[in-house]
């Protein structure tokens, strides 16, 4: 298992955001985590990338115990993350904020940088390249001189998803990928999340776009109210009495 989450919960206050969840996340496969609004998805990626400690339980990665590790080392560990809303650096052109990405993989040190060492200028040419592929790969390419924030959602959307995939995870956690978008560019990004997969990185995807998650998940995690309440494929979440009255019926 790449990932292995046991009895995880985070509470605010009295809330029980997420409670004693277990997850375990096959290599190689798209895991969709569904269920209402508030049933707890964006918090259990907080926890997974190191965003929120946990109040209770484990998470373990590739054998390694990650529990309430930061997300600078999360993502050093391999794991990476898009958010609900877009994060992007606001002054920043699209190069630049995906360039930020590959700070986790830089070889050289800060006297380096100071004193423009080759070895930096190597790194640096190599980030920079580097940078460029997983924009072209998003296919926004294009956009690299503009900056980042003027752009439209969906175009904000590409490019987090290039700043991730720069940091070179094993793993993917993507929240709400499609939110926002319209029928043909949920296509669009349901095919860029296959062409993910098969550079062989793990993906976790929040998503309510139920055709999307039927599509591309191999197994869906039906959250609510902060618990697990279902797990399975597709075809056996569909027909799950207690999934259509918690999410789909509703
Ligand atoms: P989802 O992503 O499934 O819509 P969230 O994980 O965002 O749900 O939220 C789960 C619950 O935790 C909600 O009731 C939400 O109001 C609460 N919550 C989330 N983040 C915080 C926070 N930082 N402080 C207090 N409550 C929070
Ligand atoms: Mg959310």
């Amino acid at each position: 298992m790449l990932l292995e989450v046991r009895g995880l919960g985070k509470k605010f206050g009295g809330l029980d955001a997420v409670k004693g969840v277990d997850l375990d996340v096959p290599e190689g496969q798209v895991t969709a985590i569904i269920g209402p609004n508030g049933a707890g998805k964006s918090t259990l990626f907080n926890l997974l990338a190191g965003f929120y400690r946990p109040t209770s339980g484990t998470v373990t990665f590739e054998g390694k115990d990650i529990t309430g590790m930061k997300p600078h080392r999360t993502v050093r560990e391999g794991i990476a993350r898009t958010f609900q809303t877009t994060k992007l650096f606001d002054d920043a052109t699209v190069l630049d904020n995906v360039l930020a990405g590959r700070v986790v993989r830089s070889k050289s040190n800060a006297l380096d940088a100071v004193f423009h060492t080759p070895r930096h200028r190597r790194d640096e040419r190599a980030s920079k390249a580097r940078a460029m592929e997983e924009l072209e790969f998003v296919g926004a390419a294009h956009l690299r001189d503009r900056l980042a924030s003027k752009l439209p959602q969906e175009a904000q959307k590409r490019v987090s998803m290039a700043q991730a995939l720069a940091t070179e995870p094993r793993l993917l956690l993507l929240d709400e990928p499609a939110a926002g978008t319209n029928d043909e560019e949920t296509e669009a990004f349901g095919l860029l999340i296959r062409q993910i997969v098969a550079r062989g990185i793990t993906v976790c995807l929040v998503e309510h776009k139920m055709s999307m998650v039927m599509n591309l998940a191999d197994q869906i995690v039906v959250l609510d109210h902060g618990q697990r309440i279902a797990t399975g494929t597709p075809a056996q979440i569909k027909s799950d009495p207690l999934v259509i009255e918690a999410y789909l019926g509703a």
